[in-house]
């Protein structure tokens, strides 16, 4: 049997998801797959776990620099709530 890590490094392998998506898949609180995903970046070195980052829908600030999961409640620029989650994969 897999484990829950190695399990989401698989499925990141082959797709995109947010930290919500896997969170809903393993029906779990969003800290455990945080700290999963913490732990996925270091352990699957030389490879990475990517981001597409998070994006204002008002004035399509994008979060390049945020290295958190969760995705940012408010637009720095222009205050809008209306944020897209980050997508993660494996490369
Ligand atoms: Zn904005």
């Amino acid at each position: 049997m897999p484990t829950r890590r190695q399990e989401i490094i698989q499925m990141l392998e082959h797709g995109q998801m947010s930290l919500y998506q896997i969170a809903g898949y393993f029906k779990v609180e969003l800290f455990e797959i945080e700290e999963d995903l913490e732990h996925i970046q270091v352990s699957i070195r030389p490879r990475k776990l990517k981001r597409i980052p998070s994006q204002c829908k008002q004035c399509h600030f994008v979060f390049k620099e945020r290295t958190k999961f969760r995705t940012p409640t408010k637009c720095p620029k222009c205050r809008s709530e209306w944020i897209t989650d980050a997508m993660f994969y494996v490369e």
